[in-house]
């Protein structure tokens, strides 16, 4: 499906990037979304049962800031079986 790179808020242009983490060792690392309901782990932390994970493709409007995500590509290192 095509995406709407034009901002819902002032109709500006939406210019692609990505949010991403800093890891072990300072390693830049991309968040992704799970399919599932959350549930918190006192040992855990949030987690959902094991599922599909997508990348997050991150827009952000280069005129007022609002920011808008997308499911990206399945995570190639974490492929459901
Ligand atoms: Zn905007």
């Amino acid at each position: 499906m095509a995406r709407n790179l034009v901002c819902s808020d002032c109709g500006g242009k939406l210019q692609e990037g990505i949010v991403f983490d800093h890891g072990h060792y300072s390693v830049r690392t991309r968040p992704y979304w799970l399919e599932g309901k959350p549930e918190w782990s006192f040992w855990d932390g949030w987690r959902v049962k094991r599922t599909k994970e997508y990348l997050i493709a991150a827009y952000r409007c280069e005129n007022c800031g609002l920011m808008k995500f997308y499911a990206d590509s399945e995570n190639p290192s974490k492929k459901s079986k």
